[in-house]
């Protein structure tokens, strides 16, 4: 039976959107993996239209979706099939309430762009560093509910740590302003951390309270070639130590990610001569200027290169060589995906096991999966490997890849639990990993967990069926990018 959306148009000053070709872009995730249907799409303007649109799905028992820039990579975001749910839209959440430089921090809402709040910070002379390909469309309410994490956590750390205060409406449709900017605040539990990752299980982030920092005078990055992730290690420890706090960010790339980045971004020039089985692409940034920054990134280069570590190396000299020396690494998801479907796993693993682990699921996957491509790169400062698979060079049915999605996963999972990593780096759980966290996580966690969903939604309709299981709302699977 159709529910009557007569009261909730008649409650909130907000848009509702219930015409389909107005709510089809609502309903499949950006890998277009997943498909579901919903009663319509709210699009309230002010954390109290928030509020309203809660309450009235709260007196109807009407699931909400909350949804944002729509980015995110693991279906948390799409309504699942049967169409009781509303998705709730941030999109007209979109003031920049307050930003204040000598307190170092910005109060935004929810549908705010990331790149409109770096925008805004760098108009005022200050840095807000979360950075991510994605960030002209993902907003900062999906930040903060995914935990995002992106290039440069090394320095400055996830979305968790760049934020200190929250807006949230809850499950029953209250508004609880948490929106305070003191780096210090022992008053109890932290109630804007239980929000901040759950995916919007729990309520919907309305605002928050971020924090900013100065702007480098200059920044310089080094695209290095290393013999193996082992050298790639001790590049990492050495620059820690030379480099120390101007060490903001320091990524792993396979020779196979920069071939294809080659083979599928016309702009892309390989900037060595001599092909290396592995790169390092670190960035430096520096209050002293950018010849202090290039010297800084020399010395540590003639350091690595004497020590075997490393065995060439460019610099960038300008703003233009900065953004192409990045676009290798930022281009190589994009692809990977031109090459056909792709099986993902965003992984996190104690730093220094990361060698072994590359060397010895590499070896399990050929012996298992003979010739299918693995196209690893990552954050290596922070643990954190994209360790994706692409069908063999010559082509494979897509069907036939596919089916080898669970085996592989189960392959690679159970040797990230093995070595004392995570599933979901940052990525977040959605549906996409929902049941094999189950598998990876102890009884006692998931029932922790469950009481913290019990005590915020008692009637789960927060995003159910997303990040904890309930097997009758998983979204329709509708194809494989
Ligand atoms: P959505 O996709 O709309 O939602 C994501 C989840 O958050 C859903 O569960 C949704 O229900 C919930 N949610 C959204 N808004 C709210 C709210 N206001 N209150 C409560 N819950 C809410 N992620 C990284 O961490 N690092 C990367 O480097 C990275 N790179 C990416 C590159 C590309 C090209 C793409 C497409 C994605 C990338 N992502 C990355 C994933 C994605 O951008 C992030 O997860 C982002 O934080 C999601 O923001 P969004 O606004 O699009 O959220």
């Amino acid at each position: 039976m159709r529910l009557d959306l007569t009261d909730l148009r008649a409650t909130f000053a907000g848009r509702l959107l219930e015409d389909a070709d107005a709510v089809a872009p609502f309903l499949t995730d950006w890998r277009r993996k997943w498909t579901g249907r919903a009663l319509a799409v709210a699009q309230p303007d002010t954390a109290e239209g928030v509020a309203a649109v809660l309450r009235w799905c709260h007196a109807n028992r009407v699931a909400v979706v909350p949804q944002g820039g729509n980015t995110g990579l693991s279906g948390g975001a799409t309504p699942a099939v049967e169409g009781r749910s509303l998705v709730l839209s941030t999109a007209r959440l979109q003031r920049i309430r307050a930003l204040d430089p000598v307190g170092q921090t910005i109060t935004v809402e929810a549908g705010v762009t990331l790149q409109q709040v770096q925008d805004a910070a760098r108009h005022a002379g200050r840095l807000f560093p979360l950075s991510l390909a994605a960030q002209g469309t993902c907003t900062i309410g999906g930040n903060l509910a995914t935990n995002a994490g992106g290039v440069q956590v090394l320095r400055y750390g996830n979305a968790r740590e760049l934020c200190l205060g929250l807006e949230v409406v809850t499950a029953e449709g209250e508004l609880w302003n948490g929106l305070r900017p003191l780096r210090k605040d022992n008053t109890g539990y932290a109630l804007r951390d239980l929000y901040i990752g759950s995916e919007g299980t729990l309520g919907v982030i309305t605002a928050a309270v971020l924090k900013l920092f100065p702007l480098p005078a200059a920044q310089v990055v080094a695209f290095v070639a290393v013999p193996s992730p082992a050298a790639a290690l001790a590049l990492l420890s050495l620059a820690q130590q030379r480099l120390a706090a101007d060490l903001t960010a320091f990524e792993l790339v396979s020779e196979t990610c920069l071939q294809l980045v080659e083979q599928h971004v016309d702009a892309a020039r390989r900037p060595l001569a001599e092909p290396s089985p592995w790169y390092v692409l670190l960035e430096v940034s520096s209050a002293q200027g950018e010849s202090a920054a290039s010297e800084a990134i020399e010395a540590l280069l003639a350091v690595a290169l004497e020590a075997g570590h490393a065995s060439d190396a460019a610099l960038s000299a300008s703003v233009a060589q900065f953004r192409s020396l990045w676009a290798l690494r930022e281009d190589i998801s994009e692809s990977q995906g031109a090459e056909g479907p792709t099986i993902k796993h965003d992984i996190a693993l104690p730093i220094t096991r990361i060698p072994d682990f590359i060397d010895r699921t590499d070896a399990a996957l050929a012996r298992h999966f003979p010739g299918l491509r693995l196209v690893v790169f990552g954050h290596l400062g922070d643990g954190n490997l994209h360790y994706n698979v692409s069908p063999p060079a010559g082509g494979m049915a897509k069907a036939d890849f596919l089916a080898l999605e669970a085996p592989i996963n189960r392959l690679v999972h159970d040797a990230v639990d093995a070595a004392g990593g995570s599933i979901s780096a940052e990525h977040g759980l959605g549906v996409l990993r929902r049941d094999e966290a189950a598998r990876y996580k102890s009884a006692v966690e998931q029932r922790l967990m469950q009481a913290i969903k019990q005590a915020l939604d008692p009637l789960n309709l927060m995003n159910p069926g997303k990040l904890l299981s309930a097997p009758d709302t998983i979204p329709h699977h509708a194809s494989e990018t």
